[in-house]
């Protein structure tokens, strides 16, 4: 899986100093005692993460420096953690620090935010080796005080490029992977309007597009209800804390993992498919927290992830949400409003005659209401991504002006 860092295409146009920063994920194969001190270390994180965790909670908001401070306060007191690499150490700080940062800015903005939680167990996944303590040779991956672990590039990471960062995590049903950031100096396409699609999201199509293709829903999760529900029973069959339990529970996660992987193939499949052959994507903006309200399509929507898709989308290509508001209703011909329930599949217009699937008729509205942000319905022409970013900031303004 190859995927751009945490970034956002149109960002890194418009600040051409921060170089874009690529994220190969690779499986690594530790052996029996590697993965007896990859646990080690996980243990050692997860408990300087909680010592951390109830320094916040008694004395309120810490700095970084504070955190470091700390850090070495404990390691004084414990002298096993000079066990550990200091630098994946110090990361821990920065974590929580940015934990602390995002937790206020989200009272700040007004929403709902909780305070910070000890780590359990089984919560506690990653960890991170930045800048310093690794390096990755003849399919081996060197980790300062773990030891040399076989890794397997299914992908050449690109020569001459500064690797700045390792995250070594292990997945629920207990497979390794390493997830490396490469920074890399690429040059942005121009993004050509005329190559543009609008797509129509639903439970029954997965994705309707506006030139007529339709991709059915995989379904994922309702194919392996059967496995799935089957191993649910053998969990609660089992007694709890016994071997057997704890063989059943990690059956139960694999299937789990098995549904999700999945799911991230297809999506990763369809986005790449329309990414390749177009430059920009509009989708609806869907509420997607009403509409798992009705319990009898919850589970599929949820089933379908669109949310992943429009992400996925988001840094193959350009996407641009258009508001939902008679998308389905409007005619793509004439205008005309023709309601319809969930049930009616297919489009009839009085008006003009127009005979259409519901989704396909939508999709068009979609595409066309996109085209209509940018004020290009007749004339398209060749616009550079800063100038689109600027206009789609200027438009989500305008909207969230309206809504207040
Ligand atoms: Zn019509």
């Amino acid at each position: 899986m190859v995927k751009p860092a945490q970034n956002k295409i149109l960002k890194c146009c418009t600040n051409h100093s921060a170089p874009l920063q690529r994220t190969f994920k690779f499986r690594l194969y530790p052996h029996h005692n590697q993965q007896k001190t990859l646990y080690d270390t996980l243990g050692a994180c997860r408990w300087v993460y909680n010592q951390m965790i109830e320094k916040i909670r008694k004395e309120g908001f810490q700095s970084r420096n504070d955190l470091n401070y700390f850090l070495t306060e404990l390691k004084e007191s414990e002298p096993w953690l000079y066990d550990h690499h200091s630098k994946m150490l110090q990361m821990i700080s920065t974590q929580v620090h940015g934990t602390q940062k995002s937790l206020i800015q989200l009272r700040k903005n007004g929403h709902r935010a909780g305070t910070l939680k000890f780590a359990r167990f089984q919560e506690y996944n990653t960890i991170v080796y930045n800048q310093s303590g690794f390096c990755i040779k003849d399919g081996f991956l060197q980790l300062s005080k773990i030891g040399r672990i076989k890794i397997i590039h299914h992908r050449p990471i690109p020569e001459n490029h500064i690797i700045k960062q390792v995250t070594v995590s292990k997945s629920k049903s207990g497979k390794w992977h390493a997830c490396v950031v490469v920074d890399i100096d690429a040059i942005l396409p121009k993004i050509i309007l005329t190559k543009s699609v609008g797509i129509d999201v639903g439970i029954r199509n997965f994705a309707y597009d506006s030139d007529g293709y339709q991709t059915p829903n995989p379904l994922n999760l309702q194919k392996m209800l059967k496995p799935l529900i089957r191993a649910q029973r053998k969990v609660s069959r089992r007694q709890k804390g016994s071997n057997n339990y704890k063989k059943a529970v990690r059956f139960y996660q694999i299937i789990h993992e098995r549904i999700k992987n999945r799911r991230k193939d297809f999506l990763h499949k369809l986005s790449t498919q329309y990414s390749k052959k177009y430059d920009t994507v509009f989708l609806e903006k869907l509420q997607k927290l009403n509409m798992i309200q009705n319990h009898r399509i919850a589970g599929n929507i949820l089933d379908s992830g669109w949310g992943i898709f429009t992400n996925m989308l988001d840094y193959k290509c350009m996407v641009v949400e258009v508001p939902a508001k008679n998308t389905t209703v409007n005619c793509s011909r004439c205008g005309n409003s023709v309601q319809k329930t969930l049930a009616v599949r297919t489009h009839r217009c009085d008006v003009c005659g127009l005979i259409l699937d519901r989704d396909h008729n939508a999709s068009i509205n979609i595409l066309k209401k996109g085209l209509e942000i940018f004020k290009l319905p007749q004339e398209l022409r060749e616009v550079t991504p800063v100038e689109i970013s600027m206009r789609s900031r200027k438009q989500e303004d305008a909207t969230g002006q309206v809504r207040q």
